[in-house]
C-alpha cells in the first residue's frame, strides 16, 4: 500500500515554508546529483488567480535545485486558442503569472508540434505522442493544482501528466473522443457557447450548431451551457474513454523516468485553470498531498474532496481504477497527516 502524505491547511495562511522543508526531505531521498528533473505543472492561464501559487513552486524548486544535476519548469502548449498555445508567448504568460525564478521548457516546441512517440500498446493507443524536450530529463516531479473539470470530473496528477505532457496532435488524439452535439429542444440561442468556443466551431442562428470539422473536443461550451444544452454523445462512455487516454499518456510520460507527485488542494474550482478568467474557490482549503504513487495521491485527493462538484454522469474514479489496471500505482493508500 502506498503512502500520501497530507499537510493540511488548518490556519488562515498556509505554513509553506515547513511543509516544503519535509517534502523536499522526501524528494531527495529518490534524486540525486546526477538526475536531470522536469517540475510538470500548469502555469495557469493570465485571468486565471487561483492558479498554482508561484512562490510555493519556487521554495519547492530552490530546495531541491542545488541537489540535482538539473531542474526545469516544464509544460506543453494547449490546444484552444491561449497565449498558452505557442511556445514563446506560454513562457511569457508564465512569466506574467510569477513563475520567472527558473528556466521554463515547454517541451513540444513553439508551434506544438516537436514531439517523440512512445511504445505502449495498450487500449487506446499502441504509441503516445510526447514532448520532446521530456526525452532531456529522467526524472519528473508532478505538481498539480486540483480542480474540477467538465469532462473528467476532477483533474489531479493523472491529466497533470497524461493531457499536460501530450503534443498538440497527442492532445487532439485524446479529445477526439467527442463528437459533441447541440440538443435543439433545449438550446435556447443564448450564444454563450459560441462566446467561450476557442476555435469559433459553433454558429448561433436560433439555435447552436457544432462544426464538427473545426471542433477540437476542447469540452468548454459544454461547461459553460448554462441550459446543458451541448451533450456529449456517448455520456460516460466518452468520459470514460477520454480518462482512459489521459491515462495511457500519463503511463507514455512517466516510462522508464523517476518521478514524485504533487497534489496542492487549495482554492478548488469547479474547473481547471485553462479558464482564462477568475473563478471561486467551490470547495473549502483542504492542503498538499504528497507521494510516489500517481494513482494513490489521486485517489486520496478525490476522497478528500467528495464529488458534489462533479457532473452526475462523470466518474472521476474510473482515472485511477483505469490507472491500476495497467499498472501506474496502487488505489489502496495509507493516508499520513503531517503535523507542520
Ligand atoms: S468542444 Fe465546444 S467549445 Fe470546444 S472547440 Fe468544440 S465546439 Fe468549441
Ligand atoms: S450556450 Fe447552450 S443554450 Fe446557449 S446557444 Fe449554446 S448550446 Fe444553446
Amino acid at each position: 500500500m502506498s503512502k500520501v502524505y497530507l499537510y493540511r491547511k488548518n490556519k488562515e495562511k498556509i505554513e509553506y515554508e515547513s511543509i516544503l522543508d519535509d517534502i523536499a526531505s522526501k524528494i531527495k531521498q529518490k534524486f540525486n546529483h546526477n538526475d536531470k528533473i522536469a517540475l510538470k505543472l500548469h502555469f495557469g492561464e493570465e485571468e486565471s488567480d487561483t492558479h498554482l501559487n508561484p512562490e510555493l513552486v519556487k521554495s519547492l524548486y530552490n530546495r531541491i535545485n542545488n541537489h540535482v544535476k538539473k531542474a526545469v519548469l516544464m509544460d506543453c502548449n494547449v490546444l484552444y486558442k491561449s497565449d498558452r498555445s505557442f511556445g514563446e508567448s506560454h513562457k511569457k504568460t508564465a512569466k506574467k503569472n510569477g513563475f520567472n525564478f527558473a528556466p521554463i521548457i515547454i517541451a513540444d516546441g513553439e508551434d506544438g508540434k516537436d514531439e517523440t512517440e512512445i511504445d505502449i500498446n495498450l487500449k487506446h493507443f499502441e504509441k503516445a505522442r510526447i514532448g520532446k524536450k521530456l526525452e532531456n530529463y529522467n526524472g519528473v516531479i508532478s505538481i498539480a493544482h486540483y480542480t474540477g473539470h467538465d469532462a473528467t470530473g476532477v483533474g489531479g496528477n493523472l491529466k497533470n501528466i497524461g493531457m499536460g505532457l501530450g503534443s498538440k496532435p497527442g492532445k487532439l488524439e485524446m479529445h477526439n473522443a467527442f463528437e459533441l452535439e447541440v440538443d435543439k429542444e433545449t438550446c435556447t440561442g443564448c450564444k454563450k457557447c459560441n462566446d467561450i468556443c476557442p476555435e469559433n466551431a459553433i454558429q448561433v442562428n436560433n439555435k447552436a450548431e457544432i462544426n464538427q470539422q473545426t471542433c477540437i473536443g476542447c469540452g468548454s461550451c459544454v461547461g459553460w451551457c448554462p441550459k446543458g444544452a451541448v451533450k456529449i454523445p456517448w455520456s460516460n462512455s466518452t468520459s470514460k474513454d477520454l480518462q482512459e487516454k489521459i491515462v495511457e499518456y500519463a503511463y507514455a510520460a512517466l516510462k522508464n523516468k523517476k518521478t514524485y507527485h504533487i497534489n496542492v488542494l487549495l482554492n478548488i474550482t469547479e474547473l481547471c485553470d485553462c479558464v482564462n478568467k477568475p473563478q471561486k474557490p467551490i470547495i473549502q482549503d483542504i492542503g498538499i498531498l504528497a507521494s510516489n504513487d500517481i494513482v494513490s495521491i489521486d485517489q486520496a485527493s478525490i476522497d478528500l474532496t467528495g464529488k458534489k462538484f462533479i457532473p452526475e454522469n462523470i466518474n472521476p474514479e474510473h482515472q485511477t481504477n483505469y490507472a491500476e489496471k495497467i499498472g501506474l500505482g496502487e488505489k489502496k493508500y495509507e493516508l499520513i497527516e503531517i503535523n507542520h
